[in-house]
């Protein structure tokens, strides 16, 4: 088992946004988390990639508690997040959007290039090469020197993921990878992800999208108002009572 939810509960206030809830992400897995708006899904994923603490549970990645590690070293574990909304670097370009990663995340102190400025010098152009490979990799090399702020929405999503393989994740959760872009891109970011799935990345889904998510997923965990309602296969899910009745209304 790569990631072990277990018992989370997340509350805001008076506002229950997660309730006691367990999650397991098997090792090569597409796993998804589906649910309304409003069920708690970014939540969640704040609290298993350290953004949030959570109130009750733990999580468990690679048999290693994390839930009480920050976010930047829980990344630098091999666990990695992209979010719903673009995070503010529109005014950088695709390649150096690609290198704030390295300098920022991986818990270095900031200052320490000061202190032997060659090993940063060598480091850097390792970084460099990686992105340039990781941009190639995901059909962005000939936006690397395009600001963020004039890619089209599905662009700048593949961009944000590409980002994060810059620490080399073993397992990566997407907040709704898919929401606002064209069925062409989406397309490929399918193709993108399974292509990542079979160099052995494992991954944790959140999408509105049921086709989108039906497409990728081997199981799916549903949330509505902040408890696990459901889980299965995809086949599973979408004959699933309790499952049709939330998306359906009732
Ligand atoms: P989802 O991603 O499934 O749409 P969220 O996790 O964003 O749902 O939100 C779940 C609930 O928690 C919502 O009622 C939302 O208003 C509330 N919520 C989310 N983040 C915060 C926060 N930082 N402070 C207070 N309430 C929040
Ligand atoms: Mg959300």
């Amino acid at each position: 088992m790569l990631l072990n939810v277990n018992r989370v509960s997340k509350i805001f206030g008076g506002l229950i946004a997660v309730n006691d809830v367990s999650l397991k992400v098997q090792t090569n897995s597409i796993t998804g988390l589906i649910g309304p708006n409003g069920a708690g899904k970014s939540t969640l994923f704040n609290c298993i990639a350290g953004y949030y603490p959570a109130t009750n549970g733990d999580v468990y990645f690679k048999e290693e508690k994390i839930s009480h590690l920050p976010a930047n070293k829980i990344a630098t574990l091999g666990l990695a997040r992209t979010f719903q909304t673009s995070q503010g670097f529109a005014q950088m370009t695709v390649m150096e959007n690609m290198m704030v990663i390295p300098k920022g995340q991986r818990g270095e102190h900031p200052w320490w290039g000061l202190i032997n400025g060659k090993k940063v010098k060598e480091q850097e152009e390792e970084h460099r090469n990686n992105a340039l490979k990781l941009l190639e990799e995901f059909g962005l090399l000939e936006r690397k020197n395009d600001l963020i702020a004039n890619l089209s929405a599905g662009e700048a999503r593949i961009a944000e993921i590409a980002r994060q393989f810059m620490l080399n994740p073993e397992v990566l959760l997407l907040d709704e990878p898919a929401a606002g872009i064209n069925p062409t891109l989406q397309n490929q970011l399918v193709k993108i992800l399974l292509k990542l799935r079979a160099q052995g990345l494992t991954l944790l889904i959140v999408d509105h999208n049921l086709g989108f998510i039906s497409s990728l997923c081997d199981y799916i965990y549903v949330l509505n108002l902040g408890q696990n309602i459901a889980e299965g296969t995809p086949q599973e899910i979408f004959k699933n009572p309790k499952v049709i009745e939330v998306y359906l209304g009732g």
